[in-house]
């Protein structure tokens, strides 16, 4: 998606028109980069609708730096839930939490004599968080679709879900602060984002400085290196020497060091890590 003003308003507008329909909003955040995954916009266009936040991709995921996260988020008065889209570790609490969320407002309901109705949710999120993997995942545990609702943009379905929830099955993609370079940088390592932003071998430099910044040892553990380099271009060669990435006469071939360590890094086989933690952005 190429996002320009114009298609952001028409993306808020779209969403806004949704809101009225649901009741809790799940936003999906990939849990190694929350603060780059997260759009900048989505609190002021939800408001005061209840809000639970998944950290999805917890697999690939830091955990200490997960607990950092949800603390974070706990202090703010928000459930922050990590979660495995794939394995389904963490969905059913996806729904509990919601359950949760408008309790209080469906007990006020039966209170005043009104029959308890079901709990309607939307997932939101950036491209590439999940979104459609979730949405799969959870209609796949009862799936009748009880179709189309006056008010609901065309196309739009409600799946059941169980619980007595109902799930907007089209989810509401919201642009990334991609006007930041490090969030662009973030974005790109994770492949949520095209590599294209800058040319792999700079991406992967980026990428290993900032390895050799927070977590020095999964670098080495990886590239079985006793020690990194003096600077990130040393670091790349000597991970190119051991990989056997060389070119004629011995020359490092850069195109595919960096090819190595972006995707390594992506499958998780560089290990669990997370990107950025609350503190880096209250400075
Ligand atoms: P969307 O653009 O937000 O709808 O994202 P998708 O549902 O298409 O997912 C983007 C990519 O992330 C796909 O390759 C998914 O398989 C992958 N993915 C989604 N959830 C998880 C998860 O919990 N763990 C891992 N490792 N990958 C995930």
């Amino acid at each position: 998606i190429n996002w320009y003003p114009g298609h952001m308003k028409k993306t808020k507008e779209a969403l806004q028109k949704n809101l009225k329909l649901i009741d809790v909003v799940v936003e999906l955040l990939d849990s190694r980069i929350p603060f780059s995954s997260k759009n900048p916009d989505v609190d002021r266009i939800i408001k005061d609708k209840p809000k639970v936040v998944v950290l999805n991709k917890s697999d690939m995921a830091d955990p200490s730096k997960i607990k950092i996260w949800q603390d974070y988020y706990e202090s703010r008065g928000i459930k922050a839930i990590p979660v495995n889209t794939i394995s389904g570790k963490g969905v059913d609490k996806i729904i509990q939490e919601c359950r949760e969320a408008m309790r209080e407002k469906m007990e006020a309901l039966v209170k005043k004599g009104r029959k308890e109705r079901a709990i309607r949710l939307m997932i939101v999120g950036v491209p590439n968080v999940g979104k459609s993997t979730l949405i799969n995942k959870l209609a796949k545990r009862k799936s009748t679709q009880t179709g189309d609702r006056p008010g609901v943009t065309k196309g739009n379905q409600w799946v059941k879900l169980k619980g007595d929830l109902e799930l907007l099955d089209t989810p509401g993609i919201l642009w990334p602060r991609f006007e930041d370079e490090n969030v662009a940088m973030n974005l790109a390592f994770t492949r949520a984002i095209k590599d294209e932003i800058l040319d792999i071998e700079t991406l992967a430099l980026r990428f290993i400085e900032k390895l050799e910044d927070i977590y020095p040892d999964n670098l080495k553990e990886r590239y079985k290196l006793e020690e990194l380099g003096q600077t990130p271009l040393e670091t790349m060669e000597m991970i190119g020497v051991k990989r056997g990435c060389l070119m004629a006469r011995k020359e490092i071939d850069y195109t595919r060091v960096a090819k190595i360590v972006l995707n390594e890094f992506r499958d998780g086989k560089t290990g669990k890590m997370t990107l950025e933690v609350p503190s880096d952005f209250e400075k």
